[in-house]
């Protein structure tokens, strides 16, 4: 049976910004294709302040989330989850199934369960779980169940290894950015609260910068300028049509070795 996917994808992440910058690129090379996109944070960021208070913070953040999807004429979502305090329940499960039953999706995007932070851990484990019961009838939701469970991908975390500074699984695959690289900054750039975060929680002096050297990194990988790395979810359960590979074909980099 051929399974048809519709080309609508749904990006999780677990704070604003993080969307930006593990898949700013490759976002906007499927919105050149005519895909619908949405992009949704389990959480607004809360912890992310200096200088203003949670709630206003989050106010804060949930603007700059809503100005960068708007570039690329993407729905933001936020489900309100606690930053920081993030973790795997009933309640945000149903949420992210509400978001992908309303969407059709066809395509998820979630953090690696390996990654270096707790809340994208949490946010992974939400995610997958999520897919997986949007099919389902019997789930709790406000909309009607998904006809096809979708493909499910994971984005990059921070660096090339795991948190015990193991080197990751190798990439299943790159999406050369090189020429959206602009476009990913601007996205980038709606993010100005993180930009003194940065400086204070990692003494990062160049929060943009640091960004570019992760496309940079992987595009060195990739044997490109500037690349982004992804993982296909092969886990028992989800489709394994390569959609994302075809769809982008010419910016695609089979994985290999680290
Ligand atoms: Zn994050």
């Amino acid at each position: 049976m051929s399974l048809q996917f519709p080309k609508n994808i749904v990006v999780f992440a677990a704070h604003p910004d993080d969307t930006e910058i593990f898949t700013g690129g490759m976002l906007r090379l499927l919105r050149n294709k005519g895909w619908e996109i949405t992009i949704v944070t389990l959480t607004a960021g809360g912890m992310g302040g200096i200088g203003t208070s949670e709630a206003e913070t989050i106010a804060l953040r949930k603007t700059e989330a809503a100005a960068a999807a708007a570039l690329l004429d993407a729905e933001y979502v936020c489900l309100d989850g606690r930053d920081g305090y993030l973790f795997d329940t009933a309640e945000l499960r149903i949420k992210a199934i509400d978001v992908l039953r309303r969407k059709k999706a066809g395509v998820v995007i979630g953090h690696l369960p390996m990654d270096y932070h707790a809340d994208h851990r949490a946010a992974s484990a939400i995610v997958d779980a999520a897919a997986m019961l949007a099919t389902l009838p019997n789930v709790p939701s406000s909309y009607p169940p998904l006809e096809v469970t979708p493909l499910f991908y994971h984005s990059s975390t921070l660096g090339l290894t795991d948190p015990l500074g193991n080197k990751i699984s190798p990439p299943h695959f790159f999406v050369n950015i090189t020429e959206v690289t602009e476009f990913k900054m601007k996205m980038l750039a709606c993010h100005q609260s993180q930009i003194e975060l940065m400086r204070v929680m990692h003494k990062m002096d160049d929060f943009f910068g640091e960004v570019q050297k992760q496309d940079l990194a992987w595009g060195k990988v990739a044997g490109v300028p500037r690349a982004e790395a992804y993982w296909q979810h092969l886990g028992g359960g989800f489709q394994k049509t390569p959609l994302l590979q075809e769809e982008l074909k010419d910016k695609i980099i089979s994985g290999g070795k680290l």
